[in-house]
């Protein structure tokens, strides 16, 4: 993923609280030829895994979640719902996920309808920091008695402990692009070999 590696040195900008911003082509502008490259990534790595759906989470992993499906026979995309409230019904599973980037602790929900004990679970997001999102996600599939394949991830960041923390799980997680370090003085990005 040698394009996303270099979108990532020429456009990312690294913020304090070591948040890396790549608002320019994944977060808020997308660059689609990316997405389309990061789409036959995740089908290189896990095209021989019988997935039957996509598991991401609102809002940025949609996106990239879409046109990774294209490449898995076009599967169904769910995302889980970030919700207000933490009064919700019978027919949605539900798990606590502490935002990285807001600080706050979101419930988050996914219908019961929409994942199935017999569902192949490839959960995609943009992101992988401390790894609570993906924590919830792979506790949504597992209260679904579903199984997970495995989590692609566009960018790990490797300072942080997530996936470390998953992997020794025993969790297959495939990050396109590693960061060992990033300095929001001289905005300096390492990636891992
Ligand atoms: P985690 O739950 O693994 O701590 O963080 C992952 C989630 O937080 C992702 O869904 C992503 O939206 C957000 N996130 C974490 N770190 C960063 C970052 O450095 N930059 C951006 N743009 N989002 C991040």
């Amino acid at each position: 993923m040698d394009y996303l590696k270099a979108k990532i040195l020429s456009d990312g900008v690294v913020k304090k609280g070591n948040v890396l911003k790549v608002d320019s082509f994944l977060n808020h502008q997308m660059d689609v030829r990316l997405y389309n490259e990061i789409g036959k990534e995740f089908y290189r790595l896990f095209g021989d895994c019988n997935v039957t759906k996509i598991l991401t989470i609102e809002a940025s992993g949609i996106g990239i979640a879409c046109v990774t499906a294209q490449s898995f026979n076009y599967c169904p995309v769910v995302f889980a719902k970030k919700s207000k409230t933490s009064n919700v019904s019978d027919s949605v599973y539900t798990s606590q996920v502490e935002s990285f980037t807001h600080g706050n602790v979101n419930t988050v929900i996914v219908s019961k309808e929409y994942i199935k004990p017999e569902d192949r679970i490839l959960i995609i997001d943009d992101f992988l920091a401390n790894g609570a999102a993906l924590t919830g996600l792979i506790d949504i599939v597992n209260q679904a008695g579903a199984t997970v394949v495995g989590a692609g991830i566009v960018i790990e960041k490797g300072f942080q402990d997530g996936g470390k923390k998953l992997r020794e799980k025993g969790y297959r997680i495939e990050s396109l692009a590693i960061i060992d370090s990033m300095n929001d003085e001289t905005g300096e990005i390492v990636f891992r070999d």
